[in-house]
C-alpha cells in the first residue's frame, strides 16, 4: 500500500481570504501552490507514494474565512486518511535580516520531529538556506488537529532580499529538498 501524503499548500488564491504574506512583489499563496504542485508530481511519480494537495488547481479556495479555512484542510487530511501531513509556507518578519528555513512540529521527539529534521536537511541542501531548526509551535492549528504526524515547512523568508530571491527563482529546488528529506525519513534511494 502507498504511503499517503497529504500537502497543504498554505492560504488562499489572491483576492480570498486567508491570503499568504507579500513582499517585493511576491505573493505566498503563489510559491507555496507551486512547490506543493511540484512536490505532488514527485511522490506521485513514484509508486510507493500517493500524494494529494489541498489546492489542487490554482482556483481553489479553502473554506470561507481565516479559520474554516484551516478546519477545511485538516478535514481532507483526517478524512482521507494521510498518513503524513506537510503544510508549505514562507515566513516573514519586519526585521528583513532574518532568513533561513525553519520546520515547525506539535511536538519535539516525535514522528513529526525525525520527518521535520529530514525535511529541513534537504531543503538547506537542496537551496542553500541557513537552518534555523525544528521548532514546537504546538498552537498551530493544522499541527494540532491533524490525526497524523505532520510538520509545517517555512521555506524562507519573503522579507529577506535573498531569501525571497530563492522563493521565487527555486521553486522547483524547494520542492526537491523536501521530496529528498522524504525519501530520507523512509530510508528509501531517490
Ligand atoms: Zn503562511
Amino acid at each position: 500500500m502507498a504511503i499517503k501524503i497529504f500537502i497543504d499548500q498554505g492560504h488562499n488564491p489572491t483576492g480570498y481570504h486567508n491570503t499568504g504574506a507579500s513582499w517585493y512583489g511576491l505573493d505566498e499563496q503563489d510559491i507555496t501552490f507551486q512547490v506543493g504542485i511540484y512536490l505532488a508530481e514527485m511522490l506521485n511519480k513514484d509508486p510507493r507514494f500517493e500524494a494529494r494537495l489541498s489546492r489542487p488547481v490554482p482556483t481553489t479556495v479553502l473554506g470561507t474565512n481565516n479559520s474554516t479555512s484551516l478546519v477545511e484542510r485538516v478535514k481532507l487530511a483526517n478524512a482521507w486518511p494521510a498518513n503524513y501531513f506537510i503544510s508549505i509556507h514562507a515566513n516573514a518578519s519586519l526585521n528583513t535580516a532574518i532568513n533561513g528555513t525553519e520546520v515547525y512540529v506539535y511536538k519535539l521527539y516525535t514522528q513529526s520531529n525525525w520527518l521535520a529534521e529530514q525535511v529541513l536537511d534537504g531543503v538547506v541542501e537542496t537551496v542553500g538556506t541557513k537552518n534555523n531548526g525544528v521548532i514546537a509551535r504546538p498552537s498551530l492549528y493544522v499541527l494540532q488537529k491533524t490525526k497524523m504526524p505532520a510538520i509545517l515547512v517555512e521555506l524562507a523568508y519573503m522579507s529577506n532580499p535573498s531569501d525571497s530571491m530563492k522563493l521565487r527563482d527555486d521553486q522547483y529546488q524547494f520542492a526537491q529538498g523536501i521530496y529528498t528529506g522524504i525519501m530520507r525519513y523512509f530510508g528509501f534511494s531517490q
